[in-house]
């Protein structure tokens, strides 16, 4: 599956490289995008397309708000689209293996290393 990336002078805010907004991968003027980092927001555009963009954004915002209770300012490391994303970020050959909603095995899953 293929990916867009824009590039322009706003998006993301300063200090970041990229953000996924409905699929297109927005990235700063001037910055270069990793394997590492383009991956990883490949794999946000695949739970978009599977979960349709919309219910995606709810859902994240959702898990984001729930996991403040338990990991504070952790939540957003714990969101599990975040999980899968970056647990296979670096993987070779993630996004062929990948299963569907994958994301799906990290709701309930703490991130490894984070203390609550
Ligand atoms: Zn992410």
């Amino acid at each position: 599956m293929g990916y867009k990336i824009v590039y322009n002078r706003l998006i993301p805010f300063k200090g970041f490289t990229a953000i996924n907004l409905c699929g297109f991968i927005f990235v700063r003027k001037g910055m270069n995008i990793d394997c590492t980092t383009l991956q990883h927001e490949r794999i946000h555009s695949r739970q978009m397309e599977e979960l349709g963009y919309v219910f995606f954004y709810i859902w994240y915002l959702l898990e984001w708000i729930i996991k403040l209770f338990f990991y504070g300012k952790n939540s957003y490391w714990n969101i599990s689209f975040e999980r899968e994303a970056y647990f296979g970020e670096d993987g070779l050959f993630y996004m062929w293996n990948r299963k569907k909603y994958a994301f799906m095995k990290y709701i309930f899953k703490p991130a490894p290393g984070i203390d609550t």
